[in-house]
């Protein structure tokens, strides 16, 4: 674990399932329909209840780059905020993860909250290499906390394994 405090607000990093996070919202890295199979997604619905499918199959389509909330069932959380990040070799990958991560931000100050915790988007099934996705995803976490007021106190990454948590923390002492 590792944390560092921007502007009085905390930016932290830790190795963790991320299902068992008890912040205000939990990210989970989405497809584009919402389908939650594989991976976080799969895990999400899996320990959550299908109540979080059925909410998002309500939803429908969220575009690359964008993000949907929905109840979180019975995980510890209180929403889960759906972002969907880019496949690596579509294009324009760092852009779409940046949008993904500031629509996530968003979506929390839409409803106030204080908390919230990321997984390392798009850098499974979605290929995209991990360290682009810890620069990326640190970068526009520490902006948004130098540039913005915000209801969010605590900003976290809930990285699953080591290797992961590596890539992270050596952006996070750049900072
Ligand atoms: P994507 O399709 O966006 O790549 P994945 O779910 O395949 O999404 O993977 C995103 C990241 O989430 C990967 O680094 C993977 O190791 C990680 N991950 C998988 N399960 C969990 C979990 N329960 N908690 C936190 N991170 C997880």
């Amino acid at each position: 674990m590792d944390e560092k405090k921007i502007n009085n607000k905390i930016m932290r990093i830790i190795v963790g399932d991320i299902t068992e996070r008890n912040t205000d919202a939990i990210v989970n890295a989405a497809n584009n329909y919402l389908k939650h199979g594989g991976g976080v997604a799969g895990a999400i619905v899996r320990k959550g209840g299908y109540i979080i499918q059925e909410e998002s199959d309500r939803i429908g389509f969220v575009p690359t780059g964008s993000a949907a909330i929905t109840s979180a069932g019975s995980l510890k959380t209180k929403y889960v905020i759906h972002a969907v990040g880019p496949k690596w070799g579509e294009g324009d990958e760092e852009n779409k993860l940046k949008s993904a991560v500031l629509s996530s931000l968003r979506k929390a100050e839409e409803y106030q909250l204080k908390s919230i915790s990321f997984p390392a988007i798009s850098s499974g099934i979605y290929g995209c290499p991990k360290s682009m996705v810890a620069k990326i995803l640190v970068t526009t976490v520490a902006e948004y906390l130098k540039s913005q007021s915000t209801s969010l106190e605590t900003i976290e990454f809930c990285l699953f394994d080591e290797e992961t948590y590596r890539y992270f923390k050596q952006e996070f002492d750049k900072i």
